[in-house]
């Protein structure tokens, strides 16, 4: 039984569970992983089993920290690495089974922006060459057609047109960031993958560069999936919210749901350690403890139980499936319903 099958059995209805969008559904992935084999015997599960789905217009938000695998379901999905099992379908289609012509339309389709903009520009081009390069490619327009798409586009992520001349080393780190989205945008992908695209970012370029992506999806009808291991990152844009945990989603849920009653131990110890529990409700019964386990040699049962202040012998030994706590709401924890306290309403929003 898949666990989609488990949570329709566990529902009794035909509601579909939170790895889901309710919006028809523009990227599909089953049972998606990825391991890295180290010699005859180690392999590292980078990611190990993971299934979602993104609606049309949606904004997933995928969190969790460094080395959970995020960034490897954006190299998968944009297949800049083959699975070892498993399925990714962007509109209908397999991106496995792609070749050709139809694989070069699948990559302007699909659209990536980079946490590091100065390693995304070269720094020897102007950035008005650097923004053109991808439309030339795709054998979009002409040249002077070009210039006037990129002048727009400048002016559309909030540069003027005096960018088009300038060099990288003579631009600000926000300012960079806004260059390699409006480069993203020029070929009106309709699925764009922001990977950690503020974490090299001050505070406040880090709420400007949100607000454009924000601005820019609402315009653009765009589909995102926003990976970030900072929850207020997320919280700021997404509508749905997907939170890994060595190699596996151990929750998904709406954004406010998730924020109003995290049901997953390492979902609360998230908010907890980014302060957006302004209750102080789940601060004190959850820190985490430790480094993430290596995912070589990733722990038996659930694998957060090296971490987990509410452990118990079942958690080492078998690993919980996803259930449903809600219609839109999962979490895979052997205890969630005891551990929560439902005291959701004295918390209120975060
Ligand atoms: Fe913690 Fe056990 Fe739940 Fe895992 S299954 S999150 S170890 S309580």
């Amino acid at each position: 039984m898949n666990s989609h099958t488990l949570l329709r059995t566990v529902t009794g209805d035909t509601q579909p569970p939170a790895s889901q969008a309710v919006r028809p559904p523009l990227v599909e992935i089953e049972h998606l992983a990825k391991h890295y084999h180290l010699g005859l015997s180690f392999s590292v599960k980078s990611v190990d089993g993971v299934s979602f789905t993104i609606g049309q217009g949606e904004v997933l938000g995928l969190v969790g920290e460094s080395g959970c695998g995020k960034s490897t379901i954006a190299r998968l999905l944009t297949r800049q690495t083959s699975p070892t099992s498993g399925q990714v379908k962007i509109a209908g289609q397999e991106i496995a089974d792609v070749s050709g012509e139809e694989l070069k339309r699948l990559r302007r389709t699909v659209q990536l922006v980079f946490q590091d903009p100065f390693g995304a520009l070269d720094p020897r081009m102007r950035i008005g060459t650097s923004m053109e390069a991808p439309l030339a490619q795709h054998r979009i327009g002409t040249r002077e057609e070009r210039r006037e798409k990129v002048m727009r586009m400048l002016t559309e992520v909030g540069l003027d047109e005096s960018f088009y001349e300038r060099y990288p080393r003579q631009c600000s780190g926000g300012q960079l960031q806004r260059v390699v989205i409006g480069r993203a945008l020029l070929l009106e992908p309709s699925f764009l993958i922001c990977d950690e695209p503020t974490s090299a970012l001050d505070a406040s370029m880090r709420t400007q560069i949100l607000n454009l992506l924000t601005d820019l999806k609402r315009r653009h009808g765009l589909t995102m999936l926003m990976i970030s291991h900072d929850l207020r990152v997320v919280r700021h844009i997404c509508d749905r919210i997907a939170v890994m945990y060595l190699g596996r989603i151990v929750e998904v849920a709406d954004r406010d749901a998730l924020f109003k009653t995290p049901r997953h131990p390492y979902t609360r110890a998230l908010i907890a350690a980014s302060m957006l529990d302004r209750t102080g409700l789940y601060a004190p019964e959850i820190q985490l403890r430790g480094d993430l386990p290596s995912p070589l040699n990733p722990p038996l049962g659930c694998r957060f139980h090296t971490r987990c202040a509410h452990a118990q012998a079942k958690c080492s030994q078998a690993e919980p499936e996803f259930e449903a706590a809600s219609e839109s709401h999962q979490v895979r924890c052997h205890f969630w319903r005891e551990l929560q306290p439902d005291r959701s309403a004295e918390a209120g929003s975060p």
